[in-house]
Order: structure tokens, then C-alpha cells, then sequence
């Protein structure tokens, strides 16, 4: 992937080998409900252990559909129609799983976040998304308002006053360069309110691995590009972005092509 690079690049395989070797129990667990079925514990409604054993088998079949899904689109990078509803149970209901039970793998939360941003980006890079610039969102999260900046940009964005103290007002250039929709949000639950409110075709989201892994599986298959935030001061305090990858990555979803003009 092009822009692919630096000390946030993960690795796609630590989750996607996770989710394998998931599907691969959840396998195992129908074959043992079948085999009790036919061979022992005959107080249990064999039935019952027959039905359960097929839905097993049949969230298996659709996750395995799934994640070899995934895994073409990603070597193949392009998308694969056929098997958007198992992605979309791998994403929405498959991946959260494997990441939780990933962390007793000794696995860190942040890795396996940065993993599945790294699977969702390239997911959304194969789509070839060109929506107007009218259209596309750029979230950014609070954090990167200079901590002691007294104006509320939460409301308004055009409430900053340009001072240059913070990366907001290179925000704002590179919005109104673009053409783009700019929106300073505190959380994922303002987040959804200004989804819902401005309807993007497309979002350019900045934030740290948990609210982006959180929000982009909120979105899904709404086409939502994560860009992770820079924390030189810690977390959630005057974070940064890089700015050139952003102009970039919103670039590359917008159509027709349009320069940015003496955005740094
Ligand atoms: S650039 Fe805007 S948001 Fe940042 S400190 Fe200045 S006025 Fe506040």
C-alpha cells in the first residue's frame, strides 16, 4: 500500500492468523457436538446437539469465507463482491472476538488494533473510492486542539482563531483547500452524530487505535480510512498528525483530483 510506512505499520497477519486459527476451533467445537450427538450422552435431545453442530458449522463456513476473503482482496487488491456479507460478519463480528481474545494470547491490545487498521485501510484502498469532495468527512479528534486553546471547535469548527498553536488551523486550510468536510469530534459518540448529521460517501478518521478500530467497525461498509494520531505528549494530549499523509490519503478519495494550494 502506498502509504504504508514508519512505526505504525502492522502487521495484518497477527490478526488474520488469529482469526483462522479461531474459525478453526469453532470447527473443532461442531465436530465434538456432532460426534456427541451420534455416539454418547444420549439424555441430550440428539437434535438439539444436531442443531447446534450445523449453526456452528455454518458461522464456520461463512467466517472461513470470510477471512479467506480478506486475505484475497488483500493480495489480489481488489474487491471481491461475492463475498461481502461473510467480510462483513468477519469485521463486524469476527474480528472484535479474535481481538478480545486475542489479549490472553499475551497478544498487546494496541498491536492487534494497529492490525486490524492496517486490514480495514486496505480493505477500503481496494474499493477505489472517488466520491466529490462535498462528500468526504474528515474526522479529527479533540486531542489535537492545543490544550490550552479557550475556543470550543467541538461545536464549530470555524470557532479556532487560527493562531497556529495546533495543527486545527492546517486542518482547516487543507478542508477548505480540498473542498472537504472538517469536523473536531470528543468521542465515538459524537462521532455517529456527525455521520448521521452530514452523511459522507467517505471519512478520512483520525484518532488513536481504539477509537479508530472502534469507530471504523461502527462505519462499516461505510468507506472510513483510519490515520493514526502522533501522541508526543501522551495520549489524549496535544496529539499531532502527519499532515502530508493526511493530504494524501484524502487526495486519493476524492474526484476530481484537486491541488492543495500552499498547505504545508
Ligand atoms: S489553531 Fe485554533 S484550535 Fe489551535 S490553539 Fe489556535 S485557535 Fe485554538
Amino acid at each position: 500500500m502506498g502509504l504504508k510506512g514508519g512505526k505504525y505499520v502492522a502487521k495484518k497477519r497477527v490478526i488474520l492468523g488469529l482469526a483462522l486459527t479461531f474459525v478453526a476451533l469453532l470447527g473443532l467445537l461442531a465436530s465434538g457436538l456432532w460426534y456427541v450427538s451420534f455416539y454418547g450422552m444420549d439424555k441430550l435431545s440428539r437434535y438439539l446437539l444436531f442443531g447446534l453442530g450445523l449453526a456452528f458449522l455454518l458461522f464456520v463456513i461463512v467466517a472461513f469465507l470470510g477471512v479467506v476473503g480478506v486475505v484475497l482482496i488483500i493480495i489480489w487488491r481488489r474487491p471481491l463482491p461475492v463475498l461481502d456479507r461473510p467480510i462483513n460478519m468477519v469485521i463486524t463480528r469476527l474480528l472484535p472476538l479474535v481481538m478480545g481474545a486475542g489479549r490472553f494470547l499475551h497478544l498487546t491490545k494496541e498491536k492487534l488494533e494497529r492490525s486490524f487498521i492496517e486490514i480495514n485501510n486496505a480493505l477500503v484502498r481496494t474499493r477505489a473510492i472517488k466520491v466529490p469532495p462535498s462528500k468526504l468527512l474528515i474526522l479529527a479528534p479533540h486531542c489535537l486542539q492545543y490544550s490550552g486553546c479557550p475556543f470550543k471547535i467541538t461545536a464549530d469548527v470555524n470557532n479556532c482563531h487560527r493562531c497556529g498553536r495546533c495543527q486545527i488551523q492546517e486542518l482547516l486550510q487543507l478542508a477548505e483547500c480540498l473542498g472537504v468536510n472538517l469536523t473536531v469530534v470528543t468521542g465515538g459518540t459524537l462521532a455517529r452524530k456527525k455521520v448521521k448529521e452530514l452523511r459522507p460517501e467517505a471519512i478520512v478518521a483520525i484518532a488513536c487505535e481504539r477509537d479508530l478500530s472502534s469507530g471504523l467497525q461502527d462505519v462499516y461498509p461505510l468507506p472510513a480510512f483510519g490515520v493514526l494520531n502522533e501522541r508526543p505528549n501522551g495520549p489524549c494530549v496535544d496529539t499531532r498528525v502527519d499532515m502530508e499523509k493526511l493530504r494524501q490519503v484524502v487526495q486519493s478519495f476524492i474526484s476530481p483530483k484537486v491541488e492543495t494550494l500552499g498547505v504545508k
